[in-house]
C-alpha cells in the first residue's frame, strides 16, 4: 500500500513509525521543514533555554524505519479523483492513502496588521526571533519593559510566566541592572487555561498574580497602532506585544473547499477519521475537529488509531470507529511550578513540575530511543547563546 504522507509533526511522524517497519507499506513522509518541532517547548526556548530541545532532525527520527522515503516539499495541491498530491515545486505524489498532518498556522482573527505588529511563538524561527527582541528590550536602557501577552490559554500562561525570570537571566548574563517587567496577560473569556477546569484557571491566576503579571479577563485586543496595544478598556503603552490567541488548520484546506469542509477552523472528518466522503485521505491531528484537536497527546492518538486502521484493512478487518481522549493538561508557570489536570485530580507546584518535565521526556520517546530521548530533554537544562 502506497502511503503519502503530509507533516513531519507530531501525527505525520508518528503514523510513519507506526507503520515504518511493516510489511506491504511503502511510505513517504512530506514536510516542509527537516526537523521535528516540539511546541511544547518554545516558550522555554523564547526565554533562554537551548532550541536544541525543540528541534529534532527528521531523518534522525525515521532512519529506524525501512519503508519510509523523506522529501522536503510544500504540499499545495491535490487531485483526489488522481489520488495525488502536488507540491509548488511541482512534484507530483501519487497515493494509495493519503495522510494529512499540516498542523495549525497563526489566526489573527482578521486583526488587520497584527502580524506585523505582534510577535508570535509558533515555531522555532518566530521563537528565535522573539528571544532576541526580548534580549534587546531587557538590556536597553530603560528602566521598565511593558510587554502584552495576548491570549490567556497555555501558550501565553507559560510565556508570561517566564519573561521576568529571562529579564533576570539576561541582566546577569550582560552585567546590567535587572529591569522591572510589567507582563500583561490579556484574556478574552472570564478565566485563564479556558480549556482546563475552573479550579485549575483559579489557580493558574493565583500564581500568575503572584510572579507579578497582571492579568486583565474579559478583555479584547482591538485593532493595534505600533507602541500601543488598543484595548477594550482603553489604550495601554507596550514595548512589545506578543500573540498567542488563536490559531487554524493550515490554509492548504480553505484552499480546497469542494474537498474539505470545515468546522471551528478544523476540518470535518468522520468516525474514521477520512475528511468526509474522501475514504483514502485522512487528516489527523489539530486539523481534525475532533473534541480534543489542538494536544500533542489527541495528534498522536490520532496517528496510533488510523495507523491500526490500515494494518487491519490490509488485513481484509473492518476498521474501528476513532474514540477521542480526554488528554492530560500540563502547563508550567514560573520556574519548578506547573498545573497538571488529569480526568480525576489536579496537581500544582513543584510536584507539578516534576511531573511536566517527565512528560517532555515521555514526549520524545516517542521519536527517539530512550538513551537518545535523554540526550534532547536534558539539552534542554541548559541555555541558549543569547
Ligand atoms: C506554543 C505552543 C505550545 C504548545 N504546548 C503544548 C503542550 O504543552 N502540550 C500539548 O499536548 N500540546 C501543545 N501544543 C500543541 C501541539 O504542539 C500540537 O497539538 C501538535 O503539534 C499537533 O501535531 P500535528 O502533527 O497535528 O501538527 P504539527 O506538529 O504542527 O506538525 C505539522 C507539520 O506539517 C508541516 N506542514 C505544514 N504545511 C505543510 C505543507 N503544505 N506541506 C508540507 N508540510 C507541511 C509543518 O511544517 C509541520 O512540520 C502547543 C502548541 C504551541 C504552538
Amino acid at each position: 500500500m502506497n502511503i503519502v504522507i503530509v507533516g513531519g509533526g507530531f501525527a505525520g511522524i508518528k503514523t510513519a513509525l507506526e507503520l515504518g517497519n511493516k510489511q506491504g507499506f511503502e511510505i513517504t513522509l512530506i514536510s516542509e521543514r527537516s526537523n521535528f518541532e516540539y511546541h511544547g517547548a518554545l516558550y522555554r526556548s523564547g526565554t533562554g533555554r537551548s532550541p536544541l530541545e525543540v528541534v529534532i532532525p527528521l531523518r534522525d527520527i525515521l532512519k529506524r524505519t525501512k519503508n519510509v522515503k523523506f522529501a522536503q516539499d510544500k504540499i499545495v495541491g491535490i487531485d483526489a479523483n488522481k489520488k495525488r498530491v502536488v507540491s509548488e515545486t511541482g512534484n507530483i505524489y501519487p497515493y494509495d492513502k493519503l495522510v494529512l498532518a499540516m498542523g495549525n498556522v497563526v489566526n489573527y482573527f482578521g486583526l488587520s496588521d497584527m502580524d506585523e505588529l505582534s510577535m508570535s511563538l509558533d515555531t522555532i524561527g518566530s521563537t528565535i526571533r522573539l528571544r532576541h527582541k526580548l534580549k534587546d528590550l531587557f538590556r536597553s536602557p530603560a528602566k521598565s519593559v511593558r510587554i502584552a501577552v495576548v491570549g490567556g490559554g497555555s501558550a501565553g500562561v507559560e510565556l508570561a510566566g517566564e519573561l521576568d525570570h529571562f529579564a533576570q537571566l539576561v541582566a546577569e548574563k550582560y552585567k546590567t541592572p535587572a529591569k522591572k517587567v510589567e507582563a500583561v496577560l490579556i484574556e478574552g473569556s472570564d478565566r485563564v487555561l479556558p480549556s482546563l477546569l475552573p479550579q485549575a484557571s483559579k489557580k493558574a491566576l493565583t500564581r500568575l498574580q503572584k510572579l507579578g503579571v497582571r492579568v486583565l479577563l474579559n478583555t479584547q485586543l482591538n485593532l493595534c497602532k505600533p507602541g500601543k496595544a488598543c484595548l477594550d478598556s482603553g489604550d495601554l503603552e507596550v514595548d512589545l506585544i506578543i500573540w498567542t490567541a488563536g490559531s487554524h488548520a493550515a490554509n492548504f484546506y480553505a484552499n480546497h473547499p469542494r474537498l474539505f469542509a470545515m468546522e471551528r477552523g478544523r476540518v470535518k472528518v468522520d468516525q474514521y477519521l477520512h475528511a468526509s466522503g474522501h475514504t483514502d485521505v485522512y487528516v489527523l491531528g489539530d486539523n481534525a475537529s475532533t473534541p480534543y484537536s489542538g494536544m500533542a497527546q489527541t495528534a498522536l492518538l490520532d496517528a496510533k488509531f488510523i495507523a491500526t486502521n490500515l494494518l487491519r484493512e490490509q488485513a481484509g478487518k473492518s476498521p474501528f470507529w476513532y474514540r477521542a481522549r480526554k488528554p492530560i493538561y500540563a502547563v508550567p508557570i514560573g520556574p519548578n511550578w506547573a498545573i497538571i489536570q488529569t480526568p480525576t485530580k489536579i496537581i500544582s507546584g513543584l510536584r507539578g513540575w516534576i511531573v511536566r518535565r517527565r512528560a517532555d521526556l515521555a514526549i520524545y520517546r516517542n521519536f527517539e530511543p530512550y538513551k537518545q530521548a535523554i540526550k534532547t530533554y536534558r539539552k534542554g537544562n541548559h541555555l541558549a547563546d543569547f
